[in-house]
């Protein structure tokens, strides 16, 4: 069964316990950032499932993840599913309807959802389906189809074909046109309550704590997918201004102890024992597992160290990990790893 967002699950299994009397069209609308185009590509793998599971928990019938067209949905080409969004949100990878013109890379991408693209599912829209079930479209955001886009589009919402279920999905409702809006049953769906936002970023963000989840939230403003992304570029910030202090053996550590002070010791040791773990292998193999992004420094450290020094380094790390939830002095314990790192490298 695939995975949907704890807050989620309500509102799509109520939805699919209706399946068959579904209106042809959803407008899916809510909060930035708590998962709607996960709901919607949830709802449109649920449908088009041919061994949909339910049970007394789960009396919609979500998605099994494991039959022909689910495997076909996950790898993006079920003959019934069709995804409209913005040039600016496809990969460069991925041919897109409507968007096959070779040179799209090397021009400004477009924020719109154009008419030419609802016209390429012209066929798409109004053919059989190959599946003899369901015929599932999203358009996020929809607020992004243009004003040509939009009324082209009206002409499939006014005279739908049979099984045939279209998902918007919006959080900017004003901006579409009304008469879209009017031709669509709404579906408000609900943010997760804080505790259960903190839950599920300790499970699915960066390995955070329980106060790092709260205010990871906090800073994205309450949306937990957001907050993931957050978490994720802060960390990344955090590592990279760590790591450029260990790719300078001549820094002053005494200095750099104090600016990490603040820092998360459980991500300094990790840091620590990657980038230990990189210049060894650098020196055996001129290669890096962790830090990729600083190959070129890892490998000028690695020039000149002895690996004997190193392994001693090493296995003081694995030492101080065991001491880091408890430090009677950050600071201390910082200045002593970074030291201990400047003399096994230099
Ligand atoms: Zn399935």
């Amino acid at each position: 069964m695939i995975d949907v967002l704890p807050w989620h699950q309500g509102p799509l299994t109520g939805l699919l316990a209706r399946r068959e009397k579904l209106p042809h069209a959803l407008l899916i609308h809510g909060n930035q950032g708590i998962g709607k185009v996960d709901f919607a590509r949830a709802m449109a793998q649920s449908l088009l499932c041919e061994a949909p599971i339910s049970g007394e928990a789960r009396a919609g019938g979500i998605a099994c993840g494991v039959c022909d067209a689910c495997n076909w949905f996950r790898d993006g080409n079920h003959p019934d599913y069709r995804e409209l969004l913005p040039e600016i949100l496809v990969d460069d990878d991925v041919e897109a309807e409507g968007l096959s013109d070779p040179d799209v890379k090397d021009k400004k991408k477009s924020k719109e959802i154009k008419i030419d693209q609802i016209r390429a599912i012209a066929d798409f829209m109004t053919l059989s389906t190959h599946r003899d079930g369901f015929r599932v479209l999203v358009i996020h955001p929809a607020e992004a189809m243009n004003m040509s886009a939009a009324n082209a589009l009206l002409k499939t919402l006014e005279e739908p074909s049979a099984r045939t279920v279209i998902l918007l999905v919006t959080d900017q409702m004003a901006r579409l046109m009304a008469t879209i809006r009017s031709r669509c049953q709404r579906v408000l769906l609900p943010a997760p309550e804080n505790l259960e936002a903190v839950t599920w970023l300790q499970q699915h963000g960066t390995g955070l704590n329980a106060a790092q989840a709260e205010s990871a939230l906090a800073m994205a403003g309450g949306s937990p997918l957001d907050a993931v992304t957050f978490a994720a570029a802060e960390y990344q910030t955090a590592r990279k201004a760590f790591v450029a202090a260990l790719s300078d053996p001549a820094a002053d550590y005494m200095a750099a102890a104090q600016s990490f002070e603040k820092s998360d010791l459980n991500h300094i040791v990790t840091w620590l024992q990657t980038w230990v773990s990189d210049v060894v292998l650098s020196k055996m193999s001129g290669n890096v597992r962790h830090h990729v992004d600083e190959k070129q420094s890892i490998a000028n450290i690695a020039r000149h160290v002895q690996l004997t020094k190193l392994f001693r380094y090493e296995s003081a790390l694995r030492q101080a990990r065991r001491s880091i939830h408890h430090p009677l002095n950050v600071r201390l314990l910082l200045e002593q790893l970074l030291i201990s790192y400047q003399r096994a490298v230099k």
